[in-house]
């Protein structure tokens, strides 16, 4: 099969490995569609940081050269024990494998498990023509949802994990700081959630179009601005209670932190590329609670994905292309890596 092997940063290659085989508990996905995102892209720019390519994973065991991949979907063509039912259907994994006899697993926190590793990350993944992949880590797609919907099941998952994790209820003012890739995954989320009071920053017009399209009920462009002004004086002597900061801009966390109301809460989203400076005196005297957020939780956050996506209205908004593998370095991973892209880039592995 031919499969995208991630060798080093600036060198992803397109090589024929074999087939996987499906182990017991596990099914081997005819990958239908495969999505890269921005931890791909870092990887690809800086890495390997998080790919186990010169240092042994502790608990996948993978070390070397690493098929990326870890938002796939696809058709079950083979089933290794407890798995034989699962061949013929349509399925997305979630990609990130859970005990599920840890306490974390036992609290229903799997992506917290203590020996959780995710296929395409820390171990071979679906940017391949095939992935053998654990059985627990699949759901069945819906009918009538189709493979460039369902494509987004995972990103989607990570979205809705976030909204819950903000705690964001119907009522609540949210301000989403950061409406490119995540943020309006975690849009898509809070809309579904009922949240209705949305505000949408960025500095860039078109995502900004997308959020409102997506539900944010006011979707501003702060270029030039100081975003805590611009919050205040939409959100007046209220304020706003949850603030999600999903820009990774160096800075914006202590923003967030600025703009949350008294009794507020603040969440994080995405990876800090270096330490940053908060000033807590000041969020400690307003109870400001600080939120994070990781991954998903396959069980809840993966189903009601395809759910969501099944009707193909986010599809519409958030994809931007499906390319084939040939075709990911070039119109995939450069211009993710460069901030070039306008939207989800799916690959066909099979195109
Ligand atoms: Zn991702
Ligand atoms: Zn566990």
């Amino acid at each position: 099969m031919r499969a995208a092997v991630y060798h080093g940063a600036h060198d992803v290659r397109i090589e024929r490995r074999p087939v996987p085989q499906a182990g017991p508990g596990e099914v081997l996905l005819r990958v239908t569609r495969s999505g890269i995102c921005g931890t791909d892209a870092t990887e690809y720019r800086n890495g390997p940081g998080l790919f186990p390519v010169r240092r042994k994973h502790p608990v996948s065991g993978h070390q070397g050269p690493l098929v990326m991949g870890h938002e796939f979907i696809g058709e079950a063509a083979a089933g290794g024990a407890g798995a034989e039912d699962l061949v013929g259907r349509r399925l997305a994994s979630g990609a990130g494998v859970s005990c599920g006899s840890c306490p974390w697993c036992r609290a229903g926190r799997t992506n917290l498990c203590a020996s959780y590793w995710t296929l395409g990350l820390n171990a071979d993944g679906g940017l391949a023509e095939y992935v053998a992949v654990p059985a627990s880590t699949c759901l069945p797609i819906p009918d009538g949802c189709g493979d460039d919907s369902a494509g987004l099941a995972q990103p989607l998952g990570v979205g809705l994990h976030a909204a819950r994790r903000s705690g964001a209820r119907p009522g609540e003012t949210v301000v989403l700081i950061g409406a490119g890739a995540i943020g309006s995954f975690i849009l898509c989320g809070l809309a579904a959630h009922g949240v209705d009071r949305i505000i949408a920053l960025d500095v860039d017009d078109a995502r900004l179009a997308t959020a409102r399209a997506l539900g944010a009920s006011d979707a501003v462009n702060v270029a030039g601005d100081d975003p805590v002004e611009v919050v205040a004086d939409l959100t007046g002597a209220e304020g706003t209670q949850v603030v999600i900061e999903a820009s990774g801009v160096p800075g914006s966390a202590q923003r967030a932190m600025r703009m949350a109301a008294r009794g507020g809460r603040v969440l994080l989203v995405g990876l800090a590329h270096a330490p940053q400076e908060l000033d807590l005196a000041e969020a400690t005297l307003r109870e400001v609670d600080l939120l994070t957020t990781v991954a998903h939780v396959c069980g809840d956050d993966i189903p009601e994905a395809l759910r969501l996506l099944t009707d193909g209205r986010i599809a519409q908004h958030l994809l931007d292309r499906v390319i084939g593998l040939d075709a990911l370095v070039d119109e995939g991973l450069e211009p993710l890596a460069a901030g070039r892209a306008a939207g989800k880039i799916l690959v066909d592995p099979r195109s």
